[in-house]
């Protein structure tokens, strides 16, 4: 699982928990032996916004990798992966190892880091915490925050060999000479709980195209991959959110970033897009961002982001969802349905307040409201 970032022109930089307990900021353990003393405050800072983001009750093991990655590349993200873990949301999934132990509440992963991260050790970086790169300079802080992004499931398993294009195939020779300190995963050619949310123009999901296929491999390098999430969607207020998907197919960088000329430079959502601007700084992670990952299984600290979803016609809450979900509509008598993940329906009937989900299984569905183009996705846990 991981994440390149290359510089072209500019530069490019370019991867539930139980109900009732306490609300805990994400804590960051940083291994920063082989990076500089005057660099090791940015990733410090950068933890901290993401910990006033997200809540876990598990530290977040970071091994920083200072290290020439050579002209071109400015970091490389490899997150450590967990599926079918206690609590997991969607089967036969991948999450990001920091996920998936905020999901479950305990460390699944002892002695192995969740996180590891190469930082260009040549590249013209600005070290301060106050974002004022000067020209030409590359901010610290918004990169560490981009690439903490990934580790923390920013990221999709997305692949591409010739027209042949998967989910779940990754190996670490993709990336020689570069390694990681935890086992790679055995992918197994499952997708990422990122990946499950990308569609294309149809629409239709990437993840229900056949892995390994030329028609995902289309797909891939379409320029027409959109965020199906819905908090994701939120935090774009309706408008589609499109994902980078160049015609050709950059390894960790298509298909697990914002797209770069939706969301340009100054734009709110541009952090996680693939390119970095020399002589600026973003330092946070914008409402798309923070919407997706709500959608991937992430619990928001308090006041940050959307605990409702905001959809074309209908609002849906609380999401993820125990036993109760309300429900909000602009026009009144429209037909509903949910079915699960794999489509089959579970229930279906004409609007209503309030829908008892409490008898479905944990996982991932589909509520599908009548003359709307997409379903709106929710968590039953
Ligand atoms: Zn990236």
């Amino acid at each position: 699982m991981c994440t390149i970032h290359r510089i072209i022109t500019i530069g490019l930089w370019c991867v539930l928990l139980p109900w009732g307990r306490s609300l805990h900021a994400a804590t960051f353990s940083f291994d920063l032996s082989s990076v500089p003393p005057i660099a090791q405050p940015a990733f410090l800072e950068a933890g901290n916004i993401w910990g006033g983001i997200l809540v876990s009750n598990v530290p977040i093991k970071v091994k920083v990798n200072w290290f020439p990655l050579g002209s071109g590349l400015l970091g490389i993200t490899f997150p450590n992966g967990r599926r079918d873990f206690p609590a997991a949301p969607v089967a036969q999934t991948w999450y990001a190892t920091a996920l998936a132990n905020s999901i479950a509440d305990m460390e699944l992963n002892p002695g192995e880091k969740d996180i590891e991260v190469y930082l260009n050790a040549t590249t013209n970086w600005y070290y301060g915490l106050d974002a004022a790169p000067g020209p030409g300079q590359y901010d610290l802080v918004t990169v560490a925050l981009h690439e903490l992004g990934h580790g923390l499931g920013f990221v999709g398993l997305a692949k591409k060999v010739g027209t042949e294009g998967s989910f779940g195939t990754l190996l670490a020779s993709d990336f020689a000479p570069l390694t990681t300190s935890f086992p790679w995963p055995q992918l197994d050619t499952l997708p990422g709980i990122f990946d499950r949310f990308l569609r294309n123009s149809t629409p239709q999901f990437l993840v229900d195209l056949p892995n390994p296929s030329v028609l995902l491999g289309s797909a891939f390098t379409s320029n027409q991959i959109y965020w199906e999430g819905p908090h994701g969607l939120a935090g774009s207020i309706g408008s589609p959110v499109r994902m980078y998907a160049p015609a050709t197919f950059a390894l960790g960088s298509s298909c697990v970033h914002l797209n770069e000329s939706t969301y340009p430079a100054g734009n709110p959502n541009e952090l996680m897009t693939p390119n970095g601007t020399p002589g600026m700084a973003n330092h946070w992670p914008g409402p798309i961002a923070i919407g997706i990952m709500q959608d991937i299984g992430w619990t928001l600290m308090p006041g940050i982001g959307m605990d409702e979803l905001d959809h074309k016609t209908i609002r849906i809450w609380p999401n993820p969802v125990q036993h109760v979900l309300n429900l909000e509509w602009s026009t009144p008598a429209m037909h509903l349905s949910i079915t699960d993940a794999q489509g089959c329906l579970m229930w279906s009937g004409n609007g209503r307040p309030s829908i008892v989900v409490g008898h479905l299984a944990a996982g991932l569905y589909l509520l599908q409201v009548a003359g709307e183009a997409h379903p709106v996705r929710f968590i039953k846990n």
